[in-house]
């Protein structure tokens, strides 16, 4: 019989085998054992059929994996510890020194921050394309070419590209290249949800489960979804090397938002559609943009490929209210409070200045634009709030 020290930590009792409900177990880990040394100098870690560190998985993470892949239309899916770490690790899983990367101009501002400082100091290039222009994407790929990545829709102007095009760029690109370009969607917007990216042709999906599948505001995630073996083979290497995680609590989280994800896409769909097409109405604004509406960039790319719409729109206000008037409107919102990320319970705003991101296309728009995050909040008390501050801004 050992000491109490002892037994406190090899203790005997092992619970009943077959406990099954509703949530799936949270299991935490660095260590998970092995039965013997045989086990340990053998067990698989890369294709799911057993444990063996913390940071190689869990039934937790596998099970939040295997179901985001699933929902995306995908075989394979690694987690990483957020959004924009999973875009890096994209990019460090595709690209080597020499090679060359292509952004779209309206991409997620870190994304070009990860390829202006660290892939630039790695002699990998980077340039940006007119996600609007296949051919300008045609016009930008050269033999060093290596990752395209494509949004749908835009950072902060929401223009939605023809995915089917920039994809058979890459496609006609490819041909007789010994190292093929990956296409790659950071597809946050979508989640899975609006449309099925590997059906339109990507190589990679990329995820921020931050936004949609978590649902809460309170959780940070991303995720890397493929259909090819390769593919996920080169992700799950690099992911390894780099040492990325994820902790069961956390991946619970997400797995707890999962059920609800369509119930809460429809709801905040719906929200948005309506205070899109209210705002557009409204006096002082002069372009409201939403892949749903009429006359927004890409709006009949958007009708084709896809079925719903993700909780973001954004105002354009007329070029007499100055930064100062904007930023003082968005002060003004009680509901919508001042925050980044989105697709969580509250309503959120923030303004932009859109010249100063952009690099290769033409902003049309001389006055400030405000980017609207919708909540779960009743639509008309959120019209109110918009309202109100809206006619403060007007006739002050
Ligand atoms: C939020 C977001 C990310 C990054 O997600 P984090 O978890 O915040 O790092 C990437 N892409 C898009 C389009 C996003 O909205």
């Amino acid at each position: 019989m050992s000491t109490l020290p002892t037994r406190l930590i090899h203790h005997p009792y092992r619970p009943p085998e077959g406990f099954e409900a509703v949530a799936p177990g949270v299991h935490k880990a660095s260590t998970v054992f092995f039965p013997n040394v045989h086990a340990l100098r053998t067990q698989e870690w890369k294709d799911k059929s057993g444990y063996t560190y913390g940071l190689h998985g869990t039934p937790t993470t596998f099970t939040l994996e295997e179901r985001i892949a699933t929902i995306e239309g995908g075989r394979f899916c690694v987690l990483a510890p957020s959004g924009l770490s999973a875009i890096s690790l994209v990019d460090m899983a595709f690209l080597r020194q020499g090679d060359e990367l292509l952004l779209p101009d309206n991409a997620y501002g870190p994304n070009k921050s990860f390829a202006h400082v660290e892939l630039q100091a790695w002699g990998i290039a980077h340039r940006y394309y007119d996600p609007m222009d296949p051919a300008d994407l045609a016009a930008k790929i050269s033999p060093a070419t290596r990752l395209v990545w494509i949004e749908a829709p835009g950072s902060i102007t929401l223009e939605f590209p023809d995915i089917p095009a920039l994809v058979a760029v890459v496609r006609a690109a490819n041909a007789g290249r010994e190292r093929p370009i990956v296409s790659a969607l950071d597809n946050t917007w979508g989640a899975g949800v609006a449309f099925q990216a590997f059906e339109l042709g990507v190589d990679v999906s990329m995820q921020a489960l931050t936004k949609y599948p978590s649902g809460g505001a309170d959780v940070l995630m991303g995720s890397v979804v493929t259909r090819d073996e390769a593919l996920h083979r080169q992700v799950l290497l690099t992911h390894m090397r780099l040492g990325l995680g994820v902790s069961g609590n956390d991946a619970e989280l997400v797995l707890r938002g999962l059920p609800t994800l369509a119930l809460r896409y429809a709801a905040q769909d719906a929200a948005t559609r309506a205070l899109a097409q209210w705002m557009q109405a409204q006096p002082g604004v002069v372009r409201v943009l939403h892949p749903a509406l009429e006359g927004s960039p890409g709006h009949e790319y958007w009708r084709r490929d896809a079925t719903a719409a993700a909780c973001l729109f954004s105002a354009v206000f007329d070029e007499r209210f100055d930064q100062a008037r904007v930023d003082a409107f968005c002060d003004r919102l009680r509901l919508f409070r001042l925050g980044w990320s989105w697709a969580g319970p509250i309503s959120l705003c923030a303004p932009y200045d859109v010249p100063a991101i952009r690099s290769v296309t033409r902003w049309p728009h001389q006055g400030g634009l405000v980017r609207f995050a919708v909540g779960l909040e009743a639509v008309d008390d959120l019209k109110a709030d918009l309202a109100q501050a809206l006619s403060a801004l007007v006739s002050p």
